[in-house]
């Protein structure tokens, strides 16, 4: 029968208790959030609303059509030029995912003959970037510039490093001054996804790679995603413009998507001038991770220390971390749950995410009800 084999791999998930189900999620939820990626606590703010209320009055409800033909609003090029001068870099392309720009600045910048050096951590739309890449790939130990070093060392041709800025999976952070050092030391690029760095590390939120003093350099291009701290959905990548010039004519996901919405495209840039004009929320969100984490520890849990706004609790097996993420629920908090094939490395957390809109007590309650729940 067709797809017969479909149901053996559920009857597998099924008996590991490991089977995936879309909840969805109405308007109104008594749940406290420390489960999705609004940082900032921007996804519902009025003016991110409105932002994206009025691109779509003024341009419609879809792009319609890719960003080559009638896909690029003067919006688009707004957000553009304003996410790249916040950042600190030359030039900006924005697309309609995160994933599709780590596609994009993966295959574009690593041809027939080239190299790519990945960090064995990094986030699933840069592994399928190194998958689809015409270059070899090397994937070398997590947050290790020598490793990087290693595998650079006499390849001919071009080369580049890619790494998640803040890993997803438990929020530690990549040494980027090391990486970007190791990366020249050889001249090889450095593409680094910033998707959990952007709006919480940072001057005022300017993102990982501008705390490390390596943004705008001539080879180092990175990744960002309007989908979490910014509220909305879509992505960039940021570079040198001539490197931004070369996705618009090589890169797959650039040139056969159609554009971001622009509703999506008003609510980032509405996100964007609301962090520019309230830059504490970048550190509040930080300063939230850090109190979770010191009162889970004082709890007594085993919490991977935070550099940015993930904060990554172990669980003793797969099936007890998705229970443990269901009492939490029962108990009223919304947790994330990672557990294999999710996490590689076969140990299951529970994840949670600070928001900077989060209140003492909010915290105190979250902390109360995981070590209450606790297998
Ligand atoms: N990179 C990282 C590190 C991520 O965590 C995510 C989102 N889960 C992405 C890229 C993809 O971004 P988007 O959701 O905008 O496609």
């Amino acid at each position: 029968m067709a797809f017969g084999w479909i149901d053996e791999q559920a009857e597998q998930r099924r008996s590991a208790g490991l089977v995936r189900t879309l909840r969805p999620r109405p308007a109104d939820t008594p749940l406290l959030d420390l489960a999705s990626n609004d940082y900032l606590g921007l996804a519902r703010h009025p003016e991110v609303t409105e932002g994206a209320a009025r691109a779509a009055r003024t341009w419609g409800g879809g792009a319609t059509g890719s960003r080559l033909v009638t896909g690029t609003t003067e919006l688009h090029a707004e957000l553009e030029h304003e996410l790249a001068d916040f950042c600190g870099f030359e030039a900006a392309l924005v697309f309609s995912s995160g994933y599709a720009a780590n596609l994009a600045a993966v295959t574009a910048l690593a041809p027939h003959g080239s190299l790519v050096v990945s960090d064995a951590g990094n986030h699933a739309s840069l592994i399928d970037g190194c998958r689809l890449a015409r270059g070899v790939t090397q994937v070398v130990a997590h947050r290790d510039p020598d490793s990087v070093r290693k595998a650079l060392d006499g390849h001919e041709g071009p080369a580049v490093a890619v790494s998640d800025t803040v890993f997803s999976v438990d929020g530690d952070a990549a040494p980027l001054v090391a990486l970007a050092e190791a990366c020249r030391e050889h001249g090889a690029g450095l593409v680094l996804d910033d998707a959990h760095g952007l709006g919480v590390l940072g001057d005022g939120g300017r993102g990982a790679p501008h705390a490390a003093g390596v943004a705008g350099a001539d080879d180092v291009v990175v990744t960002v995603t309007l989908s979490k701290s910014l509220g909305s959905q879509g992505g960039a990548v940021l570079g040198p413009a001539r490197v931004i010039g070369h996705l618009v004519n090589a890169a797959r996901t650039f040139i056969f998507d159609t554009g971001l919405a622009p509703a999506a495209a008003g609510a980032a840039l509405a996100a964007l001038r609301l962090l520019r004009r309230e830059p504490g929320r970048a550190a509040r969100a930080g300063a939230v991770a850090r109190e979770l984490h010191t009162r889970l520890t004082a709890a007594g849990l085993e919490a991977v220390r935070p550099d940015a706004a993930v904060v990554s609790v172990r669980a003793p097996s797969p099936e007890q971390a998705v229970r443990w993420a269901a009492d939490c629920r029962a108990a009223g908090l919304s947790v994330g749950c990672f557990r294999p094939p999710s996490v590689p490395d076969g140990i299951s957390r529970l994840r949670l995410t600070a928001r900077a809109d989060l209140s003492g007590a909010e915290i105190e309650r979250a902390v109360r009800v995981i070590g209450d729940t606790r297998p």
